[in-house]
């Protein structure tokens, strides 16, 4: 695909906005508060909303959650087959569309000692700045990280050659060869799954055994003839080869080199749960642990998705699950129906569809036009697009507001050479660009706008 070359930033940008207006549409309190951005998450906003309350979802730093990385989904309901990002996009429209309130930050405290609990929200934006917010009931959906190796030449490759989720992005490498990296359940679950797709698969395990509560499948897996283990076994280093991917690996015998097409790490996963530590029942590894259906250790907290979930870690599990959560709620919610509040409304953005629409865009603007560019599969631009669109209205008198998708508008980011996203350029009313950020001092867009502004006046 032609988009290989372009960069995409850290999510550590985002910490330098500070021009951003507060949420004053945020009440202070809430019949449910529900953490998390994610498929668990989301499908909680819609059913709360179904019930006939506004629910408020405190997105944390990553809306849409880990489903974004996914090239296809094809177990979806309704669906043939949907890239993660699209489908995180239409529950996000959807969730909206039921009237739920987006508060774009991250939870840093929650005092769940006493009704109603009490919450300590972080601007994604700008640290300094916090906010209280209240509910009687909460829907903890904050997911869960996968855990890295953190070797050489991981961090380059992730989700391009090394991926951590085999029915998420194995369909790549059909008769290919491919390395999972593990020991555990996972492991034998990605190497079942892979062994039907892949020509070989490879399992590098670091001890002389599986960590495994099936023996039986254990040994039913590793007698397809497809699958080789390689015991007491390391990887030290990746590097990108071509095509493939080569792997550094420490041997009893000494270091050695495997060259696969890709390779996925089944290494255990990290559940977002610091927030709650010493304060609902975790498990050993940080997992919630469920008491009454998807009900927590405290009564009206409920949880569901990769939070709670260390085996089945599906989107269609998270979504039974969160509804099924959603449901045992609402008998906390009281008999009071609440008035929806009313949102801002927001300038609808162009999304623009190639260079020669820009061009007449350009032309026929009285103002200066501002293209943002985005990828989907892009975590910081996903974080980023909100404070567009508050930009977008907070300037709409003075420059005109669009985006520019890397898979529509390929030619648009040739033609003003931009080659990392999240990225935003002004044209002036000639189209000659006055204004070409990218990563983190696309911040100073809004000074930009205001010191223009003034010397127009
Ligand atoms: P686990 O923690 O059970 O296993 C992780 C594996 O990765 C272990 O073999 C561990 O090695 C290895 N590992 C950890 N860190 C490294 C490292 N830095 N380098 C190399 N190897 C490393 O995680 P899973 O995700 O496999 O399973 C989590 C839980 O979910 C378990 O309870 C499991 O039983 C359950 N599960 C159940 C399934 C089922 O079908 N019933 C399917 C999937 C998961 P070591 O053993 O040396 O520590």
């Amino acid at each position: 695909m032609q988009m290989k070359k372009i960069v995409l930033f850290s999510l550590a940008f985002l910490l330098s906005f500070k021009q951003l207006p507060a949420t004053p549409f945020v009440k202070e309190e809430y019949p449910i508060v529900i953490l998390g951005g994610g498929v668990a998450a989301l499908t909680a906003a819609v059913q709360v909303s179904q019930a006939g309350f506004q629910p408020l979802i405190i997105t944390g730093p990553s809306p849409g959650g880990i489903i974004v990385q996914s090239h296809s989904i094809q177990n979806w309901p309704g669906e043939i087959d949907i890239s993660g990002s699209d489908l995180a996009d239409k529950l996000q429209k959807q969730a909206k569309n039921c009237g739920a309130i987006f508060l774009h930050g991250k939870v840093i405290d929650a005092d769940v000692s006493q009704q109603p609990f009490v919450f300590t929200v972080q601007s994604n934006t700008d640290p300094s700045k916090t906010q209280i917010i209240k509910a009687r009931t909460c829907f903890v959906g904050l997911g869960a990280v996968p855990k890295l190796l953190e070797v050489p030449g991981e961090k380059e490759n992730l989700f391009s050659k090394i991926f951590t989720c085999a029915p998420c992005d194995g369909m790549q490498f059909k008769n290919k060869t491919v390395a999972i990296i593990g020991g555990g359940d996972s492991a034998l679950t990605e190497a079942h799954y892979l062994s039907n797709l892949a020509q070989k698969v490879y399992l590098i395990v670091r001890k002389d055994q599986f960590r495994t509560i099936q023996p039986k499948n254990r040994d039913a897996i590793l007698a397809r003839p497809n699958i080789e283990v390689i015991y007491n076994t390391t990887v030290s280093e990746f590097q990108k080869n071509g095509q493939d991917l080569t792997m550094t690996l420490q041997t009893p015998k000494g270091a050695d080199q495997l060259t696969v097409q890709g390779a996925f790490l089944a290494i255990g996963s990290l559940p977002n749960t610091d927030i709650f530590k010493g304060k609902l029942e975790l498990d050993r590894e940080g997992f919630i642990v469920l008491k009454d259906q998807q009900e927590t250790s405290v009564p009206r907290i409920y949880a569901a998705g990769d939070v709670s979930d260390k085996v089945f870690k599906q989107a269609m599990t998270a979504a039974g699950d969160a509804t099924k959560a959603v449901l045992q709620a609402q008998k906390h919610f009281g008999n009071v129906m609440l008035t929806k509040a009313e949102q801002p409304k927001s300038v609808e953005l162009t999304e623009l569809s190639s260079l020669a629409e820009l061009r007449s865009l350009v032309a026929s603007s009285p103002k200066p036009v501002v293209v943002y560019f985005y990828s989907k599969s892009c975590s910081p631009c996903r974080a980023f697009s909100p404070t567009y669109e508050i930009w977008a209205t907070q300037f709409q008198d003075q420059a005109t507001f669009v985006k520019a998708l890397d898979s529509n508008a390929y030619d648009v980011f040739k033609a003003y050479n931009i080659n990392g996203v999240p990225a935003v350029l002004v044209l002036d009313s000639k189209g000659k660009p006055i204004f070409s950020e990218n990563g983190s001092r696309i911040a100073k867009l809004p000074d930009f706008l205001e010191n223009k502004t003034a010397q127009a006046n």
